[in-house]
């Protein structure tokens, strides 16, 4: 994607997936071990796009669309995953 976090944390919130600081700083789930590459790679491109668009507006979700054209059926099946790890 051409973008690299200042920081990467490997931590273990209990509600999110991953997070990206306004210094840079992306966050981690380690539970990310257990899901498929796929859902994985969804978290990363995700949180890489934050370093652009610190924000959940249209123009971050058009940013992600343009990386990962298949990112919706991703989040869903990755919030499916949420609920099975009780995050
Ligand atoms: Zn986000």
């Amino acid at each position: 994607m051409g973008r690299a976090p200042k920081r990467i944390r490997i931590g273990g919130q209990k509600t999110r997936w991953g997070s990206c600081s306004a210094r840079g700083t992306i966050s981690l789930n380690w539970r990310l071990m257990l899901v498929p590459a796929d859902l994985f790679d969804y978290v990363i491109a995700h949180e890489l796009c934050h370093l652009i668009a610190a924000h959940h507006r249209p123009s971050f979700w058009r940013e992600l669309a343009r990386v990962m054209p298949d990112y919706e059926a991703r989040r869903l099946a990755l919030r499916d995953m949420g609920a099975r790890l009780s995050l």
